[in-house]
């Protein structure tokens, strides 16, 4: 049977897997959060104190880690050693950790066959930085989601004060920034359009407008 694949790309905060959550649900297919799996390995790290920039002591650690997705009333839940960290990589010290960890080629390779195996069973939607260019080349629709930087960090940290974590706006447009350099500048898979991406900017969008574009966009191409 041939799956079908819809690949996610942009920064941070710019609406990938609230769009991508909802689509799913609609088309039935499964979601793959990519970015919670660097979460967890930057979460492993920082809790055995190793910086995440430390290339061996980061490559040294992937053998004691075992990552598992687990469906929990239809959402993810990510799962290192069996401990459910879906909350404990949300915290800005984990983003930033993501961030470090991600740009080591022997992380990126733990991740990508993990990744890979899930596109070969399933539908899926996946989100990340580089589903399109690295991923899932193949995908049947690319789609690189982007907003301004001031509108991404007012989401992040509008979600962030729901939760009732203690940050303020500027902390959170600070790490975005951080984070978007770190990502776009790193030679390990950095995050940009695929060629064939189709680019949406959501910097003009709410939710409802973000999803039925991306929505139309899934419709046109594949279908579905
Ligand atoms: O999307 P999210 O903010 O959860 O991702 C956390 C970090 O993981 C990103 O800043 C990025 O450095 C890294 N990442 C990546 N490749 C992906 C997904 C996430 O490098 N496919």
């Amino acid at each position: 049977m041939i799956h079908h694949a819809i690949a996610i790309d942009g920064p941070g905060g710019a609406g990938k897997s609230t769009i991508a959550k909802a689509l799913a649900k609609q088309l039935s297919f499964i979601y793959i959060d990519t970015g919670a799996m660097y979460r967890s390995i930057g979460l492993f790290a920082a809790r055995n104190r190793v910086n995440g920039k430390d290339t061996a002591g980061v490559a040294a650690l992937l053998p004691y880690i075992t990552l598992e997705i687990r469906f929990l009333d239809g959402a993810q839940h990510m799962f290192l050693n069996g401990e459910d960290v879906s909350e404990a990589i949300r915290t800005e010290q984990a983003s930033i950790y993501a961030s470090d960890v991600s740009a080591i080629p022997a992380v990126r390779a733990f991740l990508l066959e993990r990744q890979r195996d899930f596109a070969r069973d399933n539908d899926v939607i996946m989100d990340g930085r580089d589903i399109g260019t690295v991923v899932l080349p193949d995908a049947d629709l690319k789609i690189f989601l982007t907003a301004s930087s001031e509108a991404r960090a007012r989401r992040r940290f509008l979600e962030q004060q729901a939760k009732g974590l203690d940050v303020s706006y500027e902390e959170v447009l600070e790490g975005l920034r951080r984070r978007d350099l770190q990502d776009s500048s790193r030679s390990a898979a950095p995050l940009k359009a695929a060629e064939d991406a189709v680019i949406v900017d959501t910097t003009e969008c709410d939710l409802e407008a973000s999803i039925a574009l991306v929505r139309k966009l899934v419709k046109e191409r594949l279908h579905v």
